[in-house]
């Protein structure tokens, strides 16, 4: 199998970067996901030369044969994740390996080529270190998306040979923005996004394809996100269109829905689970229904909701829709836990906290 060690990534030509200053005026409130930093890394793939061709290359359009295979059969998978600022000035990811990891996941669910863990990190690493100085300042940090696609030039429906993995950089502030506090939910009860068997816990692009009717009837509802159900009794809460989700309950346990192949596998939601449970929280991973969170948040035994992802970090839920009536969680503001236990999460990705687990890597 090709490593890291095997394939060198070539550089260049770079053109004159962006300027200093249009880049502190882009830095300054760069939103999500709509401001690029100067670089991008490519790897190629075919199944005669294994993974060669690794390059630090500027930013720019990628051409493209219209028969290449991703875009009638839809062979695509992604990662999210983050560069951030540390105390000492110096920049880290968190957990890339977890990403490498389950980009392999995906790319075996979606019978792609897998990308050797090492080679994963080692473009991501390359890219945040050309590209250090669009890791903002402050709250902000540098989301890399690394993606990967099928570019076999063949109409036929089968597994490509040939594939391209590139990573792009894109500084961002705040998921919600103008969100002071907790955010709002549409439940959809017409669409789900995973069944049994299907690709729910991979990071395929066409499992956000199908979300986004669904994500628009949630803002139609005027709701920040959807929720899903299961796909088999319309009942079990599964996730968000981008995140995971946990309840906390009036003995001070955390529930959150269990993997079983139709949601995504986070790397927020596993930080979560092992910091409540070092706090001392019992955390559960087992289904729970729309109709006992319907309940449990009439009668007060739920306390707090709280949707996590590398995008979105810990945000509150303060505000539930559904077709047969609305409800609210608690006075509806951010609770207790989630701000506690987001200030645990960042302050280790920032530096700002022992890393007992050597969740940190530093570039
Ligand atoms: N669920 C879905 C559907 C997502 O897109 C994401 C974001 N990757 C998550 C959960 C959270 O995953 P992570 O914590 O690894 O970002």
């Amino acid at each position: 199998m090709t490593t890291a060690a095997t394939v060198s990534f070539a550089h260049g030509p770079h053109p004159a970067p962006t300027s200093a200053e249009r880049r502190a005026e882009l830095l300054a409130d760069p939103g999500f996901g709509r401001v690029f930093s100067d670089h991008m890394v490519t790897i190629r793939y075919t199944a005669a030369k294994g993974w060669h061709d690794a390059r630090v290359e500027p930013r720019g359009p990628i051409p493209m044969d219209p028969a290449s295979s991703v875009l009638h059969y839809a062979q695509e998978i992604f990662e999210g994740m983050k560069a951030y600022r540390t105390a000492d000035g110096g920049a880290a990811l968190f957990r890339p390996e977890q990403n490498a990891r389950r980009f392999q996941e995906s790319a075996r669910r979606m019978a792609m080529a897998e990308l050797p863990e090492a080679l994963f990190v080692e473009a991501v690493e390359q890219l945040v270190t050309i590209d250090r100085d669009w890791i903002p300042d402050g709250e902000g940090s540098l989301y890399l998306r690394p993606f990967m696609f099928a570019t076999e030039v063949f109409l036929g429906v089968k597994p490509a040979s040939e594939y391209l993995f590139v990573v792009l950089a894109s500084p961002v502030g705040a998921y919600f923005k103008n969100k002071a506090s907790a955010i709002s939910v549409w439940v959809s009860e017409t669409y789900t996004r995973a069944a049994l068997g299907g690709t729910g816990a991979a990071k395929c692009g066409g499992n956000y394809a199908a979300s986004l009717l669904a994500q628009s009837e949630a803002i139609a509802h005027g709701c920040d996100q959807v929720v899903f159900l299961d796909a088999v009794e319309r009942r079990w809460i599964e996730e968000l269109g981008g995140m995971n989700v946990f309840f906390r309950m009036d003995d001070g346990s955390l529930q959150t829905p269990p993997l079983g192949g139709t949601i995504l596998p986070g790397i927020t939601r596993d930080a979560i689970i092992t910091l409540a449970r070092e706090q001392g929280i019992t955390v559960r991973e087992e289904p729970y229904s729309l109709e006992q969170w319907r309940a449990d948040a009439a009668s007060g035994r739920l306390r707090e909701v709280f949707a996590c992802g590398t995008a979105a970090v810990l945000t509150g839920i303060g505000t539930v829709r559904t077709v047969t009536g609305d409800f609210a969680i608690g006075n509806g503001a951010e609770g207790e836990m989630t701000e506690r236990l987001r200030s645990a999460l960042i302050g280790i990705q920032r530096g700002r906290a022992a890393d007992p687990h050597g969740w940190v890597h530093p570039v």
